[in-house]
């Protein structure tokens, strides 16, 4: 028996599976993929090119949380993934280790080694790689590097989400994204709506005017409407009628009254009955948050997707796009996007959570809804050699997928092929009406210059 530290864990070559698997996957290596959402940096902005240039980006997230869920303590990982240089890479590496050595089996793993194996030649985090992985970040880490990587990964545009303005980031290389509006409107940053809208909130009323400011200059340009409320709320949003909202409303506006969580989530609810009107207005497809959520220790029952079902019900002109196929309510997804026109299934993150259930998910997916609303790729990744391991993962278990619908004699091999492709790509930019869309946001960059 191999030393468990020693001994080879990796499976070398390309999978074996089938010449027909085989001839899928290159079909599929060849598509450019339209990749559905991403978190990456601008770049061009300092305040975001910050990403930390040393071992500790590849843990950020996503294989972080394995390493806390293996029982690494959560100080150890936040001075892993600190920016100040008080450890060496030798040291951040040292803490890692014990963890990742229990976590290395999976998938969020095992994408961040196909990275550093294809983008720098580097087979796995050790002892003996940890300067060169040093090295080769400082290398590489700079303006121009999401390009070089996106060719590589042939990922032809990203849909992204930047955090640090309230409602849409401008200021992204048109070759790379189409930058996603996203919902701050149910969070009430006053003051950051206020500085760019130049409007001033003294009532509902004025609320929902700047609404329909911010709609008015990005929701032709953007790719979606990205909200995120599952992380601390229920998807539930219930029909709350203007006169509680209002009440609600002007209680938080009051120096002196705090409205408790149950009333902000009433006037929340409210809120979000209006976007998604002004979404459906403007023929922006809303992307939800469902399923799992990204850290440790979450709420997994308030994510589901069917508690979605109302909104999707009252706002037929709206399309609604679901994340992470709201894993682990897959199989739900799956009756109520065969059931509803305006519902899509989105597969951003999922194929390194948990690739078998996205493989199964996929499957039934293929035998019970309309192929053309299922968009096959999103890396969701704030490290770009992140989403090209994704990517990898993703190519790898769709032509597994694809080859057993050819196996079950279900498929044709061509129609199989012509699947993957509408999975990676064509889905994406129909559903999104992103040729339209990368057209205005081309030209608003080109506006925004010419000032
Ligand atoms: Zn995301």
């Amino acid at each position: 028996m191999p030393d468990k530290n020693t001994g080879n864990r990796q499976q070398n070559g390309a999978y074996p599976y089938t010449e027909l698997y085989q001839r899928l996957k290159k079909h599929l290596d060849s598509v450019a993929i339209v990749d559905c959402h991403e978190h990456l940096p601008t770049e061009a902005n300092p305040k975001t090119d910050g990403m930390e240039k040393h071992i500790g980006r590849f843990f950020l997230h996503y294989a972080g949380c394995d390493l806390v869920s293996a029982g690494m303590p959560q100080a150890d990982l936040n001075a892993v993934k600190s920016s100040d240089n008080k450890l060496s890479p030798a040291d951040r590496w040292k803490k890692i280790r014990p963890w990742y050595e229990k976590a290395w089996n999976t998938a969020y793993c095992e994408c961040l080694r196909i990275a550093i194996r294809d983008l720098y030649g580097i087979e796995d985090f050790s002892d003996k790689t940890v300067n060169q992985l040093q090295e080769a970040i400082e290398k590489n880490v700079k303006p121009g590097f999401m390009r070089k990587v996106f060719d590589k990964a042939r990922i032809d545009i990203a849909m992204n989400n930047l955090w640090d303005r309230p409602v849409f980031y401008a200021d992204q290389p048109h070759d790379c994204f189409i930058p996603d509006m996203r919902d701050s409107f149910t969070n009430f940053p006053f003051d950051d709506f206020c500085g760019e809208s130049g409007l001033e909130i003294a009532c509902l009323d004025d609320y929902l005017e700047m609404i329909d400011w911010y709609f008015e200059r990005y929701g032709k340009v953007a790719g979606a409407f990205k909200v995120g409320r599952a992380y601390d709320r229920t998807l539930l949003w219930q029909d709350v009628p203007r006169s509680d909202a209002e009440r609600v409303f002007n209680r938080m506006l009051a120096f002196n009254d705090r409205p408790d969580r149950k009333d902000v989530q009433a006037l929340e609810d409210f809120i979000m009955h209006i976007l998604c009107r002004k979404c459906g207005e403007c023929g922006l497809r809303m992307k939800f948050h469902t399923g799992i959520q990204e850290g440790n220790g979450n709420i997994i029952t308030n994510s589901r997707a069917a508690l979605l079902a109302n909104l999707f019900m009252k706002y037929p002109k709206t399309g609604f796009d679901i994340f992470h196929i709201s894993y682990p309510y897959q199989e739900e997804l799956v009756a109520i996007a065969k059931n509803f026109p305006n519902v899509t299934i989105d597969f951003c993150w999922m194929w390194i959570i948990n690739p078998a259930a996205a493989r199964r998910a996929l499957s039934d997916m293929l035998d019970a809804v309309p192929a053309n609303k299922i968009l096959g790729f999103g890396g969701d990744f704030l490290f770009v050699e992140g989403s090209y391991g994704h990517a990898q993962v993703a190519r790898r278990q769709i032509a597994r997928v694809l080859a057993e619908k050819v196996q079950e004699g279900r498929f044709s091999e061509d129609y199989a092929a012509q699947v993957g492709q509408m999975l990676l790509r064509d889905n994406a930019i129909e559903c999104f009406d992103l040729a339209k869309r990368r057209k205005a946001f081309a030209g608003m960059k080109k506006t925004a210059k010419r000032v």
